[in-house]
């Protein structure tokens, strides 16, 4: 057993780490940086991208060969726990949700045509894109297999798209789509999954879904589809694998998540770890009270907790497993962590804490989104308990060499 990281992603880190340090972190408390929804503005963004990509710090989840770094799972964990100590990082790297998971899947299961023509702008950062699955009620949300209404209906070399999708990052600002629809009731084969392009007629982006954000670029939009026109060259898989493309894409997208907010979990606490090393209380620093090193032990062992389940994960996800439970269980117990460690951080800032001084409070409302996004905390327990009822004791086995 070996938990040392290989040299060249030890590389990679420190310079992600100086980068933001440098170039990032400055940005964050100068409203004027920021829109109305709380996103880097573009022009800023843009110069910031250039000058990672002229370092090459860029699209690190994707091939050498594609334009990106080539990093395994377990260098992107240790690269996105750098990037994500600021919100506003991922995606001068090129490592943002939802693109970052949209560049992996159609590196790992796009046609050669489908990834130059899909993958290759996004690599290169002329495009955004989006992933929409997820609709309203009564339609698909945590049981998508079961409730998907969005429907796909075939015609000669091509399909036809009703329904309605929401909640969709990105879609504001996306050009390329993935889209995931109904086209039969199978249970299990009854979904697949489609490419459209922005600017192909027949649908519409009815809103942009007011949220707590703050919010990626494009924000969380809501999409109705009228007869959209999909090439039958521009499925992915095969016809009823829109699950299956679901689950590829979900495995290591959900674990991006965990990593990126293990980040800003520590961003938080190095910010309260500022404050309370020179703030006085009762003839001393808040530092030297016990009661305030409890709360910031506790909050460095749950941060290490998140930190190897989510190697574990992917280091399983590298081994070529789909590392379903091990990355549930990060999911579940990273997002708590998010939670918990901002809000100790908060609380250790005082009223500094409950200002729009420091980042903190922009940390504690996006983490909300973390315990529902990519599958609620439920979902995966249930899917815990699964695998426990399958595997009994064999749950919790190592692997054998
Ligand atoms: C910030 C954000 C960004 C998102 N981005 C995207 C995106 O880009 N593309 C996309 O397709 N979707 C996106 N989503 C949607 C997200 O994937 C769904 O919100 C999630 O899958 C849950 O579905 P739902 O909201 O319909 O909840 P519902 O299915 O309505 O469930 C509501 C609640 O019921 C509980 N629950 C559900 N099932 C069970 C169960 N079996 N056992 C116990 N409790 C249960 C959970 O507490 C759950 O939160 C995003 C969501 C958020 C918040």
């Amino acid at each position: 057993m070996d938990f040392n990281l290989p040299k060249n992603i030890e590389n990679y880190r420190k310079q992600i780490r100086q980068f933001v340090d440098e170039h990032v972190l400055p940005l964050e408390n100068d409203p004027k940086n920021f829109d109305e929804h709380e996103s880097m503005l573009l022009p800023i963004l843009d110069e910031l991208r250039k000058l990672a990509k002229a370092k090459g710090l860029w699209a690190l989840q994707v091939s050498k060969e594609r334009g990106g770094g080539g990093l395994p799972v377990i260098g992107m964990a240790a690269c996105y726990e750098e990037m994500g100590r600021s919100l506003y990082a991922p995606t001068v790297f090129n490592s943002h949700a939802p693109d970052d998971g949209n560049m992996m899947l159609l590196e790992k299961i796009g046609t050669l045509s489908q990834k130059d023509t899909w993958l290759q702008p996004m690599v290169d950062g002329k495009c955004w894109s989006a992933f929409a699955m997820t609709e309203p009620a009564p339609g698909s949300g945590s049981d998508p297999g079961g409730m998907m209404q969005t429907r796909a209906e075939k015609s000669g070399n091509q399909w036809k798209i009703y329904g309605r999708k929401w909640f969709i990052s990105g879609a504001g600002i996306a050009e390329h789509f993935i889209l995931v629809a109904r086209t039969s009731d199978d249970p299990r084969k009854g979904l697949t999954a489609f490419l459209f392009h922005r600017d192909q007629p027949g649908w519409q982006l009815e809103r942009r879904v007011p949220t707590m954000g703050p919010e990626e670029h494009g924000g969380h939009c809501e999409l109705s589809f009228d007869g959209l026109t999909i090439d039958d060259e521009n499925r992915l898989m095969e016809v009823g694998d829109g699950l299956k493309v679901t689950q590829i894409r979900l495995g290591t997208a959900r674990l991006t998540h965990c990593m990126r907010w293990l980040g800003l979990s520590k961003r938080s606490l190095e910010i309260a770890q500022d404050y309370i090393s020179e703030r006085q209380a009762f003839d001393k620093k808040l530092s030297e009270h016990e009661g305030v090193q409890w709360m910031l032990g506790e909050a460095a062992l749950e941060i290490h907790v998140g930190r190897l389940l989510t190697m574990h994960a992917a280091w399983k996800l590298d081994q070529g497993d789909y590392s379903r439970k091990e990355v549930s269980m990060a999911k579940v117990v990273v997002a708590d962590t998010l939670h918990k460690v901002v809000d100790i951080a908060i609380q250790l800032n005082g009223a500094r804490g409950y200002s729009k001084d420091t980042v903190l409070e922009r940390i504690y409302r996006y983490a909300r989104c973390a315990r529902l996004v990519d599958g609620a905390s439920e979902v995966h327990k249930m899917v815990l308990a699964r695998n426990l009822a399958k595997e009994n004791s064999q749950f919790w086995q190592w692997g054998v060499k």
